[in-house]
């Protein structure tokens, strides 16, 4: 399950209305992603889907039940930053345990889904290692093991791969992708990179100042955009 609605929600921040309100449905399972210029309020609408930013207006619902006013953690998503936020002093197989290990789960349990997530992400053999060891990609990896292993009922991606080097981000668009498909889940993945948003995106959402431009698969935004400022972020010339 993942299915993520937003009916007519609304951010300021102080006077300053970032986010006009606004409707979007992401569907169960999709590879929705979130494109427009720096500053078009792209985090800010991922942050509150997140539950790390309040709404200042309208309704978000998860699965069809409320949850506007839940917190981060009883939103069953999970966030993926652009930061790796790894403990440098604890095993891959300890970083990846630990929002597991807070949430007082079983061990066994525990082990099951390391290996799992392990198994999606080509660690296996690096569980004994240290982030320090690792390549930015494997920690990236990394990262989003420790997202998968609480089995989310959707994925916030903010820009995983901004800190990663041209060569990397390739392989690792590919390996989101993968895991996309491997696992089926709902997944949400910010970007101001057109090529991101073409390559991956099932639905492509584009923002402008805080409003939704247009929805669409890729081809259709790339054959149809609806004016000159999606033809020119993404679009062939009208
Ligand atoms: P993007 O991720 O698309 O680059 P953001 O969502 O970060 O854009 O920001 C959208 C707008 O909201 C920007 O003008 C930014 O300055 C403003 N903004 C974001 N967070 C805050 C905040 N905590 N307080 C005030 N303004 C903010
Ligand atoms: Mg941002």
């Amino acid at each position: 399950m993942g299915r993520i609605t937003l009916d007519k929600v609304q951010k300021k921040f102080g006077d300053v209305e970032v986010i006009p309100p606004l409707d979007l449905t992401v569907e169960d399972g999709e590879f929705v992603v979130f494109v427009g210029p720096s500053g078009c309020g792209k985090s800010t609408l991922l942050r509150l889907i997140a539950g790390l930013e309040d709404v200042t207006g309208g309704e978000i619902r998860i699965d069809g039940k409320p949850a506007t006013d839940l917190p981060p953690a009883k939103r069953g998503l999970a966030m993926v930053f652009q930061s790796y936020a790894l403990y440098p002093h604890m095993s891959v197989r300890k970083n990846i345990a630990f929002p597991m290990k807070m949430a007082g789960m079983d061990k066994a349990e525990q082990d099951r889904r390391i290996a799992k997530a392990a198994e999606a992400l080509n660690l296996t053999d690096y569980l004994d290692r240290r982030p320090g060891q690792l390549s930015g990609g494997q920690r990236q990896r990394v990262a989003i093991g420790r997202a998968i292993v609480r089995e989310p009922a959707a994925f916030l991606f903010d820009e995983p791969l901004s800190n990663l080097d041209a060569a990397l981000r390739v392989g690792m668009r590919l390996e989101i992708s993968e895991l996309h498909k491997r696992l089926d889940t709902t997944m949400i993945y910010v970007t101001h990179d057109q090529v991101e948003a073409m390559t991956m995106a099932d639905k492509i959402v584009v923002l402008r100042a805080g409003h939704i431009e247009q929805v669409g698969s890729p081809l259709e935004l790339y054959h149809a955009p609806r004016n000159t400022f999606v033809a020119g972020f993404i679009g062939s010339p009208k």
